[in-house]
């Protein structure tokens, strides 16, 4: 299939490249587009055909289920049933933000949006042109991370066309997304609401606005035997080409294992914080920039820029799990073969 791509960064008849996509998706098709986390893979969620193209496109396992997305509260409230009221104190502080509620489905999603669960995770994106698509079809679409499964996230339209030019019906390129890590589910069928997945809100914000914030037990320890109750997260995820390590303990312990695997004969590449690179004497290496907010933003396009026919083996540095953080952290040992501790 031919993959239409819809640029709209440089101003031109953005309104009509809009409408143009909307009906696309309104026919059926799967249609990326960029949000405020990475971009998404939509397709018209109480369309099961539709849907199905999304499943097919990236390859993914027909038992996770997809996060719908829409453009206001309304809409949310219409998927969904047996809402609790710190929802609505969440709405008010977060969205539109990366954050998705998980909810008692009322069966208007399509079943293979929710992987036959009686639940369904509802998000409302902030960013313009994920906004502006939502109001232009007015339909609640189902969008995972637009990238083949178990690669990294997609934060630029070329990582989309890298994964699935040819399998889909089109890309609307917004430029590159904002946070760079995707949005924190929260399973709101409890009394407390429990993180599923770290994401682009952290606990820290969350109990600001609602007191108690619990987490899935299974994202705890990393080595936890308990079963994830977001089916994604017990996949392989966001590996890049080659091998990656993390590392604990900062430059110094970073530049002994780099020496080691040089003198072994391994090509390395280290993806580290710029404070970090600056102590580092290698040769490849990819800056992540300094702040956390920055890791998050470059992460997934640093582990996509290592390739094979470059390096043998990436060595990453690791990050304080709090605030955005946690979303790091989490997304690093799920990328990583082998973690290096202290
Ligand atoms: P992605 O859209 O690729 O970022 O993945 C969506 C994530 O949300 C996956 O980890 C899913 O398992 C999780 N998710 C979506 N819907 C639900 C649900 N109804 N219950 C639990 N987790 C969900
Ligand atoms: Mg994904």
């Amino acid at each position: 299939m031919e993959t239409k791509r819809w640029n709209i960064v440089n101003g031109k008849n953005i309104e009509e490249k809009i409408q143009e996509a909307a009906a696309i998706l309104k026919t059926g098709e799967a249609v990326a587009f960029p949000t405020e986390t990475v971009y998404g893979l939509g397709a018209d969620a109480t369309n099961s055909a539709a849907v199905g193209k999304i499943f097919q496109a990236k390859g993914r396992p027909q038992d996770n289920p997809l996060i719908a997305h829409v453009a206001n509260k309304e809409q949310l409230y219409n998927l969904v049933t047996d809402v609790p009221d710190y929802v609505d104190k969440l709405i008010r502080s977060f969205s539109p933000g990366p954050i998705t509620y998980v909810l008692p489905s009322n069966g208007t999603c399509a079943e293979n949006v929710t992987a036959g669960l009686s639940t369904v995770g509802v998000r409302i994106p902030s960013h313009p042109v994920a906004l502006a698509l939502l109001k232009a079809c007015n339909i609640p679409i189902a969008a995972p991370s637009a990238n083949l499964s178990g690669k990294p996230s997609p934060t630029t339209a070329g990582h989309v066309w890298e994964d699935l030019n040819g399998k889909i019906a089109g890309v609307v390129d917004g430029g590159p997304t904002g946070v760079g890590v995707e949005s924190t589910v929260i399973d709101c069928t409890q009394d407390i609401p429990v993180i599923l997945r770290p994401g682009g809100i952290s606990k820290e914000e969350l109990e600001e606005v609602v007191g108690k914030v619990m987490i899935d037990p299974a994202l705890e320890h990393a080595e936890s035997k308990e079963k994830p109750k977001a089916p994604g997260m017990k996949y392989k995820h966001y590996a890049p080409e080659v091998p990656m390590w993390l590392i604990q303990g900062g430059s110094e312990r970073m530049q002994a294992v780099h020496d080691e695997l040089v003198a072994e004969g391994k090509r390395v590449g280290v993806l580290a914080n710029r404070n970090t690179l600056e102590k580092l004497n290698v040769s490849e290496a990819i800056s992540l920039g300094e702040s956390p907010e920055e890791v998050a933003a470059n992460l997934y396009d640093g582990l996509r820029r290592f390739r094979q026919e470059d390096v043998d083996i990436i060595l990453c540095d690791t990050y304080q799990e709090i605030g955005i953080g946690q979303a790091i952290m989490n997304r690093l040992r799920k990328a990583a073969s082998r973690y290096v501790e202290r």
